[in-house]
């Protein structure tokens, strides 16, 4: 193996610069050159590539965002735009591939193997955590700090005022943002699809804390009921009780990586490469219970990973 590439793909996550950085220094020790895919698999497909090296990739840890770009690539969907990425590595002498992402930018990798041989890996970079294999994706360190810290200062002007307010924390399909921004915040609610949200019960919640008195409410965006804008809502309507709304949005991907995201980019980005000088294929490279992992990609998204029990738990004894 002489030569591998890497590329970022579907949602920006925090960490991902540091990650690149590491996928380059530790292939320049390895002997190795690597080559930065612009702009995800549609990158891949229009032949978007550049050498990375020392100096591309200096002043970039502290960086939020992605400096390879993402894209979402519905070309890249059809087993003929994955053959004209497969043509693009070949034409570019690349033998190994490194794919940051999500779910879906797993299930892409995972078909390039499987129809055109190429030796490629996946390193978890999502914010929403929700990838079996790994106990932390890169991001989401950094989404739960900067979600947090918003949390505080709404706390401010809620406690202020004495008001109730929903807050709505970013995860499509799963409730580790908002589990462990309400445990972090302490909410005195938080609405996510894992249990079912009772209006009633919210309500009930809202009373024992006292209708003048400061109420933070965490809803996660995937909540079966709606969102908090409909929560808050069906609160108003039923009881009459007014609310305010805050929807946290894209500020919880962006910002400078945390040091646990920059520290699990380098040794994933690390590992990553070794796992491909190594002649390992189709796994993503995670962290669990303090060691790296190679889990197969497909088991990433067959076996579902869970919120942990234990921050429900909390999340009610604490209120
Ligand atoms: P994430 O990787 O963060 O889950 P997406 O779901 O948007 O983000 O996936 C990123 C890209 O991966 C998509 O735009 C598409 O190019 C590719 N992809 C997603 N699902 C598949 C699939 N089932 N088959 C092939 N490629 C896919």
């Amino acid at each position: 193996m002489k030569r591998i590439a890497v590329f970022t793909s579907g949602g920006d996550a925090p960490g991902m610069n540091a990650h690149v950085r590491a996928i380059e220094r530790t292939a320049q020790k390895r002997g190795l050159e690597v080559i930065g895919i612009i702009g995800g698999y549609a990158g891949m497909i229009a032949g978007q590539f550049e050498v990375l090296d020392r100096i591309r990739t200096a002043n970039i840890l502290d960086r939020g965002g992605t400096v390879l770009k993402t894209s979402r690539c519905p070309e890249f969907m059809e087993p003929d735009g994955r053959s004209r990425a497969a043509e693009q590595l070949h034409a570019h002498g690349i033998n190994g591939v490194i794919a940051c992402g999500g779910d879906g930018t797993f299930h892409g990798a995972h078909l390039l193997w499987l129809e055109h041989q190429i030796p490629i890996v996946g390193t978890p970079g999502t914010i929403d955590n929700d990838l079996w294999g790994t106990d932390y994706t890169l991001g989401y360190d950094t989404a739960i700090n900067t979600a947090t810290e918003a949390i505080d200062k709404i706390r401010d002007t809620a406690d202020s005022h004495g008001r109730l307010f929903f807050v709505e924390v970013m995860g499509r399909h799963a409730g580790f943002i908002a589990m462990d921004v309400g445990v972090a915040s302490g909410a005195e609610y938080v609405a996510v699809a894992e249990t079912m949200t009772d209006i009633e019960v919210l309500y009930q919640r809202i009373l024992a804390q006292g209708i003048d008195k400061r109420t933070i409410v965490i809803v996660g965006e995937g909540d079966e009921v709606g969102g908090a804008m409909v929560i808050s809502q069906a609160i108003e309507e039923r009881y009459g009780l007014p609310s305010k709304v805050s929807i946290l949005g894209h500020m919880q991907r962006g910002g400078s990586p945390t040091v646990r995201d920059r520290v699990l980019g380098a040794r994933l980005g690390a590992a990553a490469v070794d796992a491909l000088l190594e002649g390992r294929s189709d796994i993503m490279i995670g962290e669990s219970a303090g060691n790296v992992t190679h889990i197969p990609l497909e088991e990433t998204w067959l076996t579902k990973k869970s919120v942990p029990p234990y921050l429900f738990d909390l999340s009610t004894l604490l209120v």
